[in-house]
């Protein structure tokens, strides 16, 4: 088994990101993001900083929008029109999910396509859908860096993705279409689950649950990645996979911390300076 290490692949791309916006400064672009967080939830102000601080690492130029929780949704959207045409500003991201009141989907609806570095708009899913994009989804893009990592050419693999949400799930199976695999999506209401992920030459987790991928469910020699994000009984960071127990029967394992989710930020670094050069005319 071999450890994929994604804080090592992500500080590599945030290194070549660095040196293209030292580039794109000598020609007098600086790549800005805005980030809109609404509230004070704890998690959403982790990933907030977080990013902050991989702009700086990047060079980029970054301000965050701190609302308070009671903000209205014309007071959110006002926001999201100025920095639309802000000039300074190329990627705006609003951290969600929002408070209740507040529409997620209108958000994203709002922010212009181009400056969409999460790709969460449906003209950006709609681009993903085709092949013909200019972002990718920040999850799904990390991933595929991983799997790129290991040197295994995924054509014609057997590739199982559990879980069907918006932001990874849907989109984690296309790239992995686009770049030849055989895809089978899962997800809560799929039978005999194990049967599906024992074939999987390569497995992707993101569904929520702590551990919930066990040994039996996986494949002699698999690529596994772990997209999840959990707590386990003793309130620690632990992924859908049960490592412990998996590991062993794989060729290539992400941890957790320190697998899919520093990619993440990456990409939206990456992301972030395609849209400065798109919005400069220079791509
Ligand atoms: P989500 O919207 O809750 O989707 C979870 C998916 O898992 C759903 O499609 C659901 O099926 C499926 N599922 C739930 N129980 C299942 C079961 N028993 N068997 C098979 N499938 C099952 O979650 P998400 O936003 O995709 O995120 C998934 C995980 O990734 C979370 O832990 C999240 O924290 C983590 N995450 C990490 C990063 C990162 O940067 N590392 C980024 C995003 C998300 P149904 O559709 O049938 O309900």
């Amino acid at each position: 088994m071999a450890l994929i290490d994604g804080k090592a692949v992500s500080l590599q791309v945030k290194q070549q990101v660095k040196q293209e916006c030292d580039k794109l400064k000598t020609k007098g672009v600086t790549p800005g993001l805005a980030v809109i967080i609404v509230g004070d939830d704890p998690a959403s102000q982790v990933y907030v900083r977080n990013k902050e601080k991989a702009c700086e690492e990047c060079g980029f130029y970054s301000v965050k929008y701190a609302l308070d929780a009671d903000t209205t949704q014309s007071k959110l959207n006002a926001l999201i029109d100025k920095l639309n045409k802000d000039e300074k500003i190329n990627g705006i991201l609003c951290q969600l999910p929002l408070p209740k009141h507040l529409d997620d989907k209108e958000v994203i609806n709002r922010i212009d396509p181009i400056k969409d570095v999460d790709a969460f708009h449906p003209v950006n899913v709609g681009a993903i859908m085709i092949g013909d994009y200019n972002f990718l989804p920040c999850t799904p893009a990390g991933v595929m860096e991983l799997i790129h990592s290991t040197g295994v050419d995924v054509t014609g693999k057997k590739a199982v993705v559990i879980g069907r949400s918006n932001i990874v799930g849907k989109p984690m199976a296309m790239l992995l279409l686009h770049e030849n695999a055989t895809v089978e999506i899962t997800h809560s209401k799929t039978l005999d689950l194990k049967s599906i992920t024992k074939e999987a030459d390569i497995l992707v987790a993101a569904i929520g649950r702590a551990k919930f991928v066990t040994a039996d469910m996986v494949k002699n020699g698999a690529i596994v990645i772990d997209v999840g994000m959990n707590r386990d009984e003793n309130g620690k960071l632990c992924g859908d996979v049960d490592f412990e127990n998996v590991k062993d029967k794989c060729s290539f394992i992400t941890p957790v911390p320190g697998g899919v989710g520093p990619m993440t930020i990456s990409m939206l670094m990456r992301n972030t300076l395609t849209a400065a050069k798109l919005q400069n005319g220079l791509i």
